[in-house]
């Protein structure tokens, strides 16, 4: 991976960067998309990181089709998909973690120790691999891109990082990988989570300030489904991530959701101009 990147670096084209860990859906083809229209090249990693997932989370069962997504790579234009293995990711003796310490602390560090630090490292070596002049992300994953962000900031990272909006299924369900896990009745119930941000904007819409009672309106509609038990609802700066009481003309936030729907840990968000 890095010899071919190299090359193509001396030869003064640009390399755009897509990590993933598979199990494709129209929400990474719309990075690869977004990348294709940027660079010369486009590169694609599937690599299921397990660094990043905790000890009772589901690494071992997460969905995996390396055929289906060669497919959809191939059908998108992607011109490159490296497929890492864990022995050369993690040789035994590796020892070197990367970590955001003050970013990571809340929402999703705060409810996935170490997940973080596990996202950094990853994205850091697969950067030295792929050496990109661009890399994209989800919002989908609000709080991971401005870790990634705070890092390639923090390191000199010479890598242009860039987010794109959360793709959803036609109902609003934001796609995901994990979508998978949801059994037809759970499919619905996981509706809740688009559908109360969508009412939270409404009520912003309508002069609702209140960053609290908006969190807590959001919080009452995801208790009234029975599958759904909410790890957080939280109203944050879109850049800092730190929690808002009041929304301030001008500013910029996001409401981001995690709730479970039965075993399945769903994240969801909305970026808020007020
Ligand atoms: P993952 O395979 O879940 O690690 O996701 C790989 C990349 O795709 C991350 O940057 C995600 O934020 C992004 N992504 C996942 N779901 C969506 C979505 N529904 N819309 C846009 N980007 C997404």
């Amino acid at each position: 991976m890095q010899s071919w990147s190299s090359g193509i670096k001396r030869s003064g084209k640009r390399i755009g960067f897509v990590p993933t860990m598979g199990y494709l859906h129209r929400g990474h083809l719309s990075l690869v998309e977004r990348s294709k229209n940027d660079n010369d090249y486009t590169v694609a990693s599937i690599y299921v990181n397990p660094a990043q997932f905790g000890a009772n989370e589901d690494f071992g069962k997460y969905p995996r089709d390396l055929g289906r997504d060669k497919e959809l790579l191939i059908a998108a234009g992607c011109d490159v998909l490296f497929t890492p293995e864990d022995r050369s990711i993690y040789p035994s003796g590796y020892q070197t973690y990367v970590n955001a310490e003050q970013i990571t602390k809340t929402l999703e560090g705060e409810f996935r120790p170490g997940h973080f630090r596990g996202v950094t490292t990853i994205v850091n070596i697969l950067f030295n691999l792929v050496q990109p002049d661009s890399a994209y992300f989800g919002q989908k994953d609000a709080q991971q891109c401005a870790v990634i962000k705070a890092m390639a900031d923090d390191l000199k990272i010479p890598v242009r990082i860039i987010v794109m909006p959360i793709v959803r299924e036609e109902d609003g369900l934001a796609m995901s990988s994990r979508n998978k896990y949801l059994g037809a009745s759970e499919r619905s119930d996981a509706l809740v989570l688009f559908r109360s941000l969508a009412l939270a904007e409404t009520l912003i819409k309508q002069g609702e300030r209140d960053a609290k009672l908006l969190e807590e309106v959001i919080m009452s509609q995801l208790k009234k489904v029975k599958t759904a038990s909410p790890d957080y609802v939280r109203i944050v700066n879109s850049r800092t991530f730190e929690e808002a009481e009041i929304l301030k003309w001008g500013s910029e936030y996001f409401i981001l959701i995690a709730c479970r729907i039965g075993a399945t840990r769903l994240i969801d968000n909305l970026l808020i101009r007020v």
